[in-house]
């Protein structure tokens, strides 16, 4: 058998077979539509009769705006039994979701699903076909390029279930066989199975009774021969993924437009969840589960049930990920106080691990800081972006400035044999599991690694395809075995491990990011305001905690004093802080930050003024402060008055 011809064979059928899996297809040809935001648009009943009307193929879009797109839907009574879909191209970009558009979809008025580049097919729930007809509402934003979109398709579909079964099992397969080496016993059985079953397929008409009935013969077989197949290994690696979406709190867009990026990302989550009950995700920043909780209620009550029911982790522990090089050990302190609050009183969560996939450098008190905040774990992966030396160690235990040492662990996921740096966006693939075991350095004492898989920078998360083939990639000899499961019991399990092992290294230190230098120096506006806001916070709260102490009936401005704090702890984002986002973050920074002095030094006076009657001096006085824990001298300067003189 030529083997070339065979595997090239397989992949043009599967890719024609793909085009087969939408069974039948209804055009939704029109919408009712808005080229501006609209305050409750979303809703059934919203009159939207002084609507332009809008054909799908047409353009829409610009840079920065909100559209409105509104239709109903009717779900034919046949297809009551079939599985269904929606399925839309509203205009995504291509670059990863940086420069798409995105979508939210509205179901009967419920925020949903997103839409981008990587998502277009909602899943068409029972209820919804029970109803026979449902509305659509669409929320999409154009993105910050100034172009036109092309709101390429919209249809309702019905799937054939075995072709979409057949088609992610040979496509998991061939990916498989891409991956190992010609020649290798597993790699040689799977190229036989595949090209067995598809030679089972009946092609002369493709679309017809006789097509679907081969293939799910052709797919039955297929799944028995691999049950029945032993592997060439009795032990493999094993990797265990959870699904994440990366969230830049602001980057290549402002926290306006993360606000909806957490919206569209975590109910796209909220919905696979629903199809997929093996499916698992993590999300940690406690600033985007404030914001959807505000903005998005309905969303934030199915975070909280799948909290509840264990298909999505909180953990993380800070309240942003934030630049760990530039703010003040307080404020990494305070990161975590305002993070895991904040998860023990919404969620009921205590959490063990650091999650900090895209920080540019630690700092070496983090360890301590960790230690004594209750956290046992550290997670990054932004490290293997060194410019010269590819760090020494992925597991390893980090001591800190004290002698604290935390278990470190490095995500090592590529799909690639020759790894330039590792990524926290990764797609769950036969390849980025093999290889991610290949170049993990710490084999000798540990078989068990963890994978992030799902888009981010700028949300989207986990895709349909990236759980199917991760199912399907259960089944396969020849690559790691794969489980869907949580990063806080994955480092529990890597902790009973390597405890204690001889060959567990330690690494005593800074871990130092040798790239993003730029990141110590540009924008040193916000730099010099962080600094600014981190000694005049220090400020207000001695001085205030003086007066509790020593007054009577002294108010403590604790909850404006903590709205101060959640100012720094967001801008302190490792995107924001460190100065690579766009010119309007730093304008919207340059307003928050405003908005901290004008209330913290107003705190600040009036606390100065109560403690300042209180000391006892005859005739005219002036009270110095020092708010120094030691002694110090320097100059007082003074607005001019006569008095004085
Ligand atoms: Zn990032």
């Amino acid at each position: 058998m030529d083997m070339y011809f065979t595997i090239n064979k397989a992949e043009k059928y599967i890719g024609d077979l793909k085009r087969y899996i939408f069974q039948a297809v209804r055009k939704i040809d029109c919408f009712r539509h808005a080229s501006h935001d609209v305050q409750g648009a979303h809703a059934v009943d919203f009159d939207d009769s002084d609507w332009a009307s809008f054909e799908t193929g047409s353009t829409w879009g610009g840079r920065d705006q909100t559209h409105w797109f509104r239709t109903e839907v009717e779900i034919p009574a046949s297809w009551k039994d079939a599985k269904v879909a929606l399925f839309f191209t509203p205009g995504p970009g291509h670059a990863g979701g940086l420069s798409g558009a995105e979508t939210l979809i509205y179901i009967d008025g419920v925020p949903t699903q997103g839409l981008d580049a990587n998502h277009h097919e909602i899943h068409v729930l029972p209820e919804w076909k029970a109803r026979g007809k449902i509305h659509v509402a669409l929320k999409a934003f154009s993105g910050l390029q100034n172009v036109q979109r092309h709101f390429a398709a919209a249809s309702l579909v019905m799937i054939n279930e075995a072709a979409e079964d057949f088609y992610f099992r040979a496509l998991t397969m061939l990916e498989t066989i891409r991956i190992l080496p010609e020649g290798d016993y597993d790699r040689e059985r799977l190229v036989t199975f595949l090209n067995d079953a598809i030679n089972a397929i009946d092609f002369r008409k493709p679309g017809s009774a006789i097509f679907y009935q081969s293939i799910a013969h052709a797919n039955k077989a297929l799944v028995e021969r691999l049950s029945d197949y032993q592997s060439s290994e009795s032990h493999r690696p094993l990797i265990t993924a959870v699904g994440h979406s990366h969230i830049d709190v602001a980057w290549l867009w402002r926290l306006k437009h993360t606000r909806e990026k957490s919206a569209r990302t975590f109910s796209t989550v909220n919905h696979l969840i629903k199809q997929y009950p093996e499916y698992q995700f993590i999300q940690s920043q406690p600033q985007l589960y404030d914001y959807i909780k505000g903005d998005y209620p309905e969303i934030y009550e199915e975070i909280k049930a799948n909290i509840k029911a264990g298909n999505w982790e909180v953990t993380g522990g800070m309240w942003v990920e934030p630049d760990c090089n530039v703010p003040s050990g307080e404020s990494l302190v305070r990161q975590l106080l305002f993070g895991t609050r904040f998860m023990k009183k919404e969620f009921g969560v205590e959490c063990s691990v650091l999650w900090l996939p895209d920080v540019f450098g630690y700092s070496w008190a983090l360890p301590q800081i960790l230690g004594k905040s209750g956290l046992k774990y550290f997670m990054t992966t932004k490290i293997s972006w060194s410019q010269y030396n590819r760090p020494t160690y992925d597991t390893f235990m980090w001591r800190g400035l004290d002698g604290t040492e935390i278990l470190t662990h490095f995500i090592t996921t590529t799909e690639s044999s020759k790894p330039q740096f590792y990524t926290y966006n990764g797609i769950l693939n036969p390849a980025s599991a093999k290889y991610s075991w290949d170049h993990y350095q710490q084999k000798e004492i540990n078989d068990e690694l963890l994978l992030a898989y799902g888009w981010g920078d700028g949300g989207g998360g986990p895709t349909k395809e990236m759980i199917e083939m991760g199912r399907r990639m259960q089944e396969l000899p020849g690559i790691p075995k794969i489980e869907f499961g949580k990063v806080e019991p994955y480092f529990e399990r890597l902790g009973q491990r390597v405890g204690g092992a001889r060959r567990l290294p330690i690494v005593d230190g800074e871990l130092y990011l040798e790239y993003h230098r730029g990141t110590y120096t540009s924008q040193a506006r916000i730099k010099r305001a962080n600094r600014k806001s981190e000694v005049l916070l220090h400020d207000v709260e001695l001085l205030h905690s003086l007066a509790l102490a020593t007054l009577e009936n002294h108010g403590y401005p604790q909850e404006d004093i903590n709205e101060n704090w959640k100012i720094l702890l967001r801008n302190q984002f490792h995107d924001i802080l460190p100065g690579s986002s766009i010119t309007e973050v730093y304008q919207d920074a340059a307003e928050e930050f405003a908005a901290l002095f004008t209330s913290a030094e107003g705190q600040e006076r009036e606390v100065l003024q109560v403690l300042a009657d209180e000391v006892d001096f005859d005739g005219q006085k002036l009270v110095v402060f020092n708010t120094l824990s030691w002694e110090r001298g320097g100059r007082v300067t003074l607005p001019w008055s006569q008095e004085l003189a």
